[in-house]
């Protein structure tokens, strides 16, 4: 027998209408680049509204996409750095029955035209600081047929309209289109480190199912009451949603615009008293040196206000935890997704009966968390058989459910799904341990495993324990050629100023808590490590440069 309950579609119209009546007085602020100082670098302008007026803006922005011909499913692409303006984007385009497609800013022009291509995006919106890649664009995108600019500049820019001109000139849209909860909202890249990136859509039930699930307290911990800071950028799985979700329940949104160094973030948060921010290791870092710095100097800054840093896209190693807890009082907590997963897939949530400060408790807070609700996660073996949840045994990491893609953009990438008992399960390409208790643990890619006689050794986990030695201020441990073992673990690692280590100290470090053969043969120091556009190590960079390391007859030097 049938329920009878509504079956009303979950749309991005809910998120935009609650925003504009229930918060309209609700502030969204702003970095955005003002003028330069002595130096030449820009300072930041803070720039003030409300979702009042970023839901005017919004519906003025789909009436006109409507207006300039648009059809439902229309991809509108945004090349955008963290704003309102973006925000106007997020929530303007497709509640008028469009896509939202975010592209990194960070990529290289040929790969950027690439995937403007592969969308076929027939709108930008691009921020003032890039209008110089126009012209570029223009020639190598034929299908962009209007490019708006984000933001002042100095001179009009060819080829594009001002964004607040046109906006503004265009009525609210009055009613919203009919639109399927199944059709796409929103559209983002992979990084594509294999291959060209793949693009995954995200429907509007997802959006909203993902909102609704991000918020409660064992997620992301956010409410109306909040005043929440992404540093994540937006371009990247939709700052890992938390403008849809601070949209839908009311938070105030704080945005960095093009700054993340930490005494800008510090500043910000502080001032506009930041109760929630999410980031990836690598701004912690730098958030960490900045409040170490002001402490030390007998200034430290007033963070009393913030409850949580959510940091997710790569591991944080326990010894980043522990500072911020130690040294200042200040929770950083593990979330782990990816594009494919929009991205919440689990939260790193101490479990009932242990102390957040135990040892215990910080082992389980460098894991990256239990799935969820409505996220299901396992284990595969090579062959494909489901693995064992004991916390020791690594697997092949598969996830599940309604905010996980099930394709990719026109059927490519077809491997990366897979059917298992009549279900449709995602192959995430992570390794990982998952415990009796549901705390998932990564290990690796899979491309970056050391494979070493066989075994596996997990880079993540040594990488973590070398962040933790004194002198080391980053590290990537990456696999090189063997004769014998077929690969074996190579440390490259950039130091902190001043320190000094050689390849044996690290070795007697790591030697308590790896087994012998985990241990890496050698150690590099090198000034600095590759960075990706979405702020992780390049891997793949580094093996190609160290592969033949343990030939060079270096083995050992540090
Ligand atoms: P992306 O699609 O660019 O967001 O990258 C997703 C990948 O980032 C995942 O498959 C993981 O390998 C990695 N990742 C994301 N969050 C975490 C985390 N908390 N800890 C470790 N790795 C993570």
């Amino acid at each position: 027998m049938q329920g009878n309950m509504m079956d009303v579609p979950l749309t991005l119209p809910f998120i935009l209408e609650r925003a504009r009546t229930q918060f309209a007085g609700r502030e969204i602020v702003s970095l955005l680049p003002g003028g330069r100082d002595a130096a030449g670098q820009p300072v930041p302008d803070r720039h003030h509204t409300t979702y009042g007026e970023v839901a005017d803006r919004a519906l003025r922005l789909g009436a006109g996409l409507q207006a300039l011909g648009l059809k439902p499913g229309d991809r509108v692409a945004t090349l955008a750095v963290n704003s309102f303006r973006h925000l106007e984007a997020y929530l303007g385009i497709p509640s008028a029955g469009f896509v939202v497609h975010t592209v990194n800013i960070r990529l290289h022009p040929e790969q950027l035209a690439w995937i403007l291509n592969h969308a076929e995006d027939r709108v930008l919106l691009v921020e003032n600081l890039f209008a110089g890649l126009v012209p570029a664009i223009r020639a190598a995108c034929p299908r962009i047929e209007h490019i708006l600019v984000l933001g002042p500049t100095p001179e009009p820019v060819e080829g594009a309209r001002d964004y607040d001109t046109w906006v503004m000139a265009q009525e609210p849209l009055r009613h919203y289109p009919a639109i399927d909860e199944n059709a796409a909202a929103g559209m983002c890249y992979t990084s594509g480190t294999t291959g060209n990136p793949k693009g995954v859509l995200y429907t509007h039930r997802s959006t909203i199912l993902h909102s609704l699930a991000s918020a409660p307290k064992d997620a992301l911990n956010v409410g109306e009451r909040d005043t929440v800071l992404p540093i994540v950028p937006m371009f990247h799985v939709n700052a890992w949603g938390l403008p849809y979700t601070c949209a839908m329940y009311g938070a105030k949104q704080v945005f960095a615009g093009p700054f993340s160094d930490g005494p800008t973030l510090a500043r910000l948060m502080q001032d506009e008293q930041v109760t929630i921010t999410a980031g990836v290791p690598t701004i912690w870092m730098g958030l960490l040196a900045e409040l170490d710095r002001a402490k030390a100097a007998g200034h430290p800054y007033d963070l009393h206000c913030l409850e949580r840093l959510v940091v997710g896209g790569s591991a944080a190693p326990e010894s980043l935890i522990r500072a911020f807890q130690d040294r200042h009082g200040l929770s950083l907590a593990h979330a782990w997704g990816m594009t494919e997963t929009h991205p919440l897939g689990t939260a790193s949530i101490v479990p009932v009966g242990v102390a957040e400060t135990s040892d215990e408790g910080y082992r389980l807070r460098a894991k990256q968390g239990r799935a969820v609700p409505l996220v299901q996660l396992d284990i595969l073996s090579e062959e494909g058989e489901r693995l064992p949840h004991d916390g020791k045994t690594m697997g092949r990491l598969i996830a599940r459910g309604p905010w996980i893609a099930s394709s990719y953009f026109k059927g490519e990438g077809t491997g990366n799904f897979l059917t298992l008992d009549g279900e449709e399960w995602f192959d995430t390409g992570d390794i990982a341990t998952l415990d009796e208790r549901g705390f998932m643990h990564i290990q690796d890619r899979a491309k970056d495993l050391i494979k070493s006689g066989g075994e596996w050794i997990s880079s993540v986990d040594l990488e973590n324990a070398l962040m933790a030695h004194p002198a080391v201020a980053q590290a990537a441990v990456i696999a090189m050629d063997d004769p014998k073992w077929d690969e074996r673990p190579l440390a490259v690692v950039t130091l902190k100023p001043g320190g000094q280590v050689t390849h044996e100290e690290l070795r007697d470090f790591l030697a308590p808590r790896f087994a012998k053969w985990w241990l890496p043969d050698a150690t590099v120091v090198v000034e600095s490590l590759p960075i990706g556009a979405t702020g992780k190590f390049l891997k793949r960079e580094l093996r190609e440069q160290y592969r033949d390391y343990g030939s060079r007859g270096e083995t050992g030097q540090s």
